[in-house]
């Protein structure tokens, strides 16, 4: 499991989220790292395609945002649908997808473990939905993200 620190610093890479309406892909970019190595600043960005609605209300149109980014793991993994995944035990405004390790701009899909006492399990939606998450956890709470995952 990588720290903020491991990944490559100004450099353009791919985030796990798109455009819901065109499916452009966020780019993300390590700006600086803390002392800690865990937290740090983010700078996204995103091309809308010319049609896509977006375009002309994002205020990310032509510009870069910068967030807050980084997260704390957890000492021991957990076993979740036979794999194991080192949970977050913390996280910034934006954080890791556990499962494809690209950076979640946007609202990740939690699995709060024990409460969240075990940390936290975060995926990007379309990881979510690769493995099948999606159709099998229960809603914790109605609209929310909210959800719990399975024991070990
Ligand atoms: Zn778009
Ligand atoms: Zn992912």
């Amino acid at each position: 499991m990588k720290n903020l620190k491991d990944y490559p610093r100004d450099e353009w890479m791919e985030a796990a989220d798109a455009c819901d309406l065109c499916g452009a892909v966020y780019q993300v970019r390590v700006n600086w790292v803390d002392d800690t190595g865990c937290f740090g600043d983010v700078v996204y960005r995103i091309s809308h395609t010319d049609e896509c609605p977006e375009r002309w209300e994002s205020v990310l149109e032509e510009g870069e945002e910068t967030d807050y980014a980084g997260w704390e793991i957890m000492d021991n993994p957990f076993t979740f649908r036979g794999k194991q995944y080192y949970p977050l035990k913390s996280r910034a405004n934006i954080g890791p997808c556990l499962e494809c390790g690209k950076l979640i701009i946007g609202v990740p899909l939690i699995l709060f473990i024990d409460e969240g006492k075990g940390g936290e399990l975060d995926f990007c939606w379309s990881c979510a939905e690769k493995l099948g998450i999606l159709k099998e956890l229960t809603v914790k709470e109605t609209g929310g993200e909210i959800f719990e995952a399975g024991g070990g």
